[in-house]
C-alpha cells in the first residue's frame, strides 16, 4: 500500500519560490565587481531568475544543456543559480583561478553552450573564447556598456539578455527531482579535472540538512555571508540553504581581504559565515592589526582544509566567534561532517570540550562514514584505528560526468582519498590525504598535525609539511614555512617548539624558509609542487 500524501518533487526552483513567497522582503546585499553595492530581495531575485530562464529558453537552450559561469559571489550569480537550474538546465560553475588551458578543457568537456562571466574575467574570456566551439554566447554580467562593446564586439550584456525574458514565464513542468541541476569539476591536482553532476534531489536534501542546528545551523534570524566562492562546490550549498530558511544574505563580490570582510560583517550585522582557513587567517591578521572586533558574528563554518586549533581558539577567545569545523569534498556536495558537541559533552571540563571541537566533526543524517584498510575491510570506529575514509549517501557521487575514469566506488562506498580515525559518536579526525601522509620507517606521521602546530608558533605565517625522501627511513617530515612579516625563523627554536607536543620521531628533520607556499585553484597548498622542489632536500648530495 502506498502512502496517500502529495507527490511534490524536490526542485531547486521550489527553494526560491518559497523564499519569495514567505521571505519576499528579506534582503540580499551584493558587492559589485565594478565597485559599489547592490540591494535586492528574494522576491526580486525570483522575478529576475524567471526572466533569465525565459531568455535562455528563447535562445534555444534545451533541457540539461550546460551553462557556464565564471563569477564571484554576487546577486547576478544567485539569479543564474536559480534561473539556470530552475528551468531544467545545468548550472556549471567554473573556477576562474584555474589555468586557461584547464578552463578550456573543462568547458569543452562539459560542452557548455553559454558562458556568463564577471568583468574581472574579461581578459581570460577574450583569450580563450576561440577555443570554445560549443559556447555560443559569452555574456558579461553587467548592464550594457558601449566602451566595452566597442572593444569586444562579440560580448553580450546580462541586463540586455534579462530584458528579453517574459515577465509571466513559469518554471517548466517537466523537471524531475533526479534530473541534473549543476556541475562542478574537482580541482584535479593530479590528472584532468573530473565533473561532479548534482541533481535537484541531492541538492535539496543537502540544503535541508545543512540548515539544521547540528550542521550549519541557519535560520531566518541569521544574516549569512558566504566567503567560500560560488564556483567552489556551490559555495558549500549555502546559496540553497539560506533562501530555504529565509536568511538574509551578503554576497562579498571580489574583495575577500580582511579589511573588506570586516567592513561588511559589521555594516550588515552578519551573524554567520563560511570559508577556508586561509581566508580566516587574513581576516584575523587584519583584526589584530586594526584593533577591530566582530560584534555581530556568532559563528563561522571553516573547512576545505584542516582548521588549526590555534585559529579555533583565537576566534573564540578574542572575538567570541564559534568555529564550526567542517569537512567535505566536491564529490560530497560537499558536506561530510561538521563539528558540534552533543548534550553529554557539556558535562566535560572546558579543556576536553575544546579538544573535541578540534576534529572535523560528525556526519549529519544522509552521510555514512567508514574507515577501511587497503583491502577494503572495514575497521573499528574506536577513535584510534586509522584507515582510508569512505562514505556513502544520497548526496555523494556515484560516478563522474561522462563516465570519466570508470566507477570510483569500492563495495558501494566512495573512497575519499583521506586517511582518518572515527570514534563511536561519529567524530572523525582527518590525519592526512593518503597521498600526502609520511611513512617513516613503516610508521605513519600526520602532516596535518605538524602543520597545525607550526602555525601556532608566533613567528610562522604559513606552514606545510611534506614527505622528503630519506636514505634510512624512506621518508621523513620536512617543514616548509613562511615567516610572519618582520619575523625571522630560528630553525632550532622552531623544531624545539615540537618537543613534548608530538612523539620525538615525528619532529621534522629540517626547516626550509620560503617567501611563498604554492597554492592550487581552491587555495589549497600544492604539496605536489613542494615535493618536486624539496623532496630530495634530506638526501646527501
Ligand atoms: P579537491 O579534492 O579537488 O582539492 P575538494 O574541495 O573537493 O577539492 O577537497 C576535498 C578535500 O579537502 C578532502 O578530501 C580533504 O582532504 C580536504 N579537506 C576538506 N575539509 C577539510 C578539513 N576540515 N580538514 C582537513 N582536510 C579537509
Amino acid at each position: 500500500m502506498q502512502g496517500l500524501m502529495m507527490d511534490h518533487p524536490l526542485l531547486i526552483s521550489s527553494i526560491i519560490d518559497h523564499a519569495a513567497r514567505y521571505h519576499g522582503d528579506t534582503e540580499i546585499v551584493s558587492v559589485n565587481t565594478t565597485g559599489g553595492e547592490h540591494r535586492t530581495t528574494y522576491a526580486q531575485l525570483r522575478a529576475r531568475a524567471l526572466k533569465l530562464a525565459s531568455a535562455l529558453q528563447k535562445r534555444g537552450m534545451e533541457k540539461s544543456d550546460r551553462i557556464a559561469t565564471l563569477a564571484w559571489n554576487n546577486h547576478r550569480h544567485l539569479e543564474l543559480y536559480f534561473g539556470i537550474s530552475g528551468s531544467g538546465l545545468v548550472c556549471h560553475t567554473v573556477n576562474p583561478r584555474l589555468h586557461p588551458d584547464q578552463l578550456v578543457y573543462i568547458m569543452n568537456h562539459a560542452q557548455d553552450r553559454m558562458l556568463f562571466f564577471d568583468k574581472t574575467f574579461l581578459p581570460v574570456v577574450a583569450a580563450i573564447r576561440d577555443r570554445l566551439p560549443h559556447t555560443a554566447h559569452p555574456v558579461l554580467m553587467e548592464a550594457a556598456d558601449d566602451a566595452v562593446k566597442a572593444e569586444h564586439p562579440w560580448i553580450e550584456f546580462y541586463e540586455d539578455l534579462i530584458g528579453e525574458g517574459d515577465e509571466d514565464y513559469a518554471w517548466p513542468g517537466d523537471v524531475d527531482e533526479r534530473d541534473a541541476s549543476s556541475l562542478c569539476y574537482t580541482s584535479g591536482t593530479t590528472g584532468n579535472p573530473k565533473g561532479v553532476l548534482y541533481s535537484h534531489r541531492s541538492t535539496l536534501l543537502h540544503a535541508m540538512m545543512s540548515a539544521t542546528p547540528d550542521v550549519m545551523d541557519f535560520s531566518a534570524r541569521d544574516c549569512l555571508l558566504p566567503v567560500v566562492p560560488m564556483f567552489h562546490v556551490n559555495a558549500w550549498g549555502t546559496p540553497y540553504a539560506a533562501p530555504l530558511v529565509g536568511a538574509k544574505m551578503v554576497m562579498p563580490g571580489p574583495g575577500l581581504d580582511g579589511a573588506s570582510l570586516t567592513r561588511l560583517f559589521n555594516q550588515e550585522k552578519v551573524t554567520i559565515s563560511a570559508g577556508v582557513p586561509t581566508i580566516w587567517a587574513g581576516l584575523l591578521a587584519h583584526l589584530e592589526q586594526a584593533g577591530e572586533k566582530l560584534p555581530h558574528l556568532t559563528r563561522t563554518i571553516v573547512g576545505g582544509s584542516a582548521c588549526p586549533p590555534s585559529m579555533i581558539a583565537k576566534f573564540r577567545d578574542d572575538y567570541g566567534v564559534e568555529v564550526l569545523h567542517a569537512w567535505g569534498m566536491t564529490e560530497m556536495s560537499p558536506l561530510g561532517s561538521v563539528n558540534n558537541l552533543k548534550n553529554k559533552h557539556f558535562e566535560l571540563p572546558e579543556a576536553e570540550q575544546r579538544k573535541i571541537r578540534e576534529s572535523q566533526g560528525r556526519p549529519p543524517f544522509c552521510v555514512e562514514l567508514g574507515i577501511f584498510d587497503d583491502d577494503d575491510n572495514q575497521l573499528p570506529n574506536d577513535g584510534k584505528t586509522q584507515g582510508n575514509l569512505y562514505c556513502r549517501g544520497p548526496w555523494i557521487l556515484n560516478e563522474y560526468f561522462s563516465g570519466e575514469g570508470g566507477s570510483p566506488l569500492r563495495k558501494g562506498w566512495f573512497p575519499t582519498g583521506d586517511v582518518s580515525t572515527l570514534d563511536e559518536d561519529g567524530f572523525m579526525t582527518i590525519r592526512d590525504r593518503s597521498k600526502d601522509i609520511i611513512k617513516s620507517g613503516g610508521e605513519w606521521i600526520s602532516t596535518v598535525d605538524l602543520e597545525n602546530l607550526a602555525v601556532a608558533h608566533p613567528d610562522v605565517a604559513e606552514a606545510a609539511v611534506i614527505a622528503a625522501r630519506h636514505e634510512k627511513w624512506d621518508e621523513r617530515p620536512l617543514l616548509i614555512v613562511v615567516p610572519k612579516p618582520g619575523r625571522t625563523i630560528d630553525e632550532a627554536a622552531l623544531l624545539g617548539f615540537y618537543e613534548d607536543k608530538v612523539a620525538k620521531w615525528w619532529i621534522p628533520d629540517a626547516v626550509k624558509v620560503v617567501e611563498q607556499i604554492p597554492k592550487g585553484a581552491t587555495g589549497k597548498i600544492l604539496k605536489t609542487a613542494l615535493r618536486a622542489e624539496f623532496g630530495d632536500a634530506l638526501l646527501s648530495p
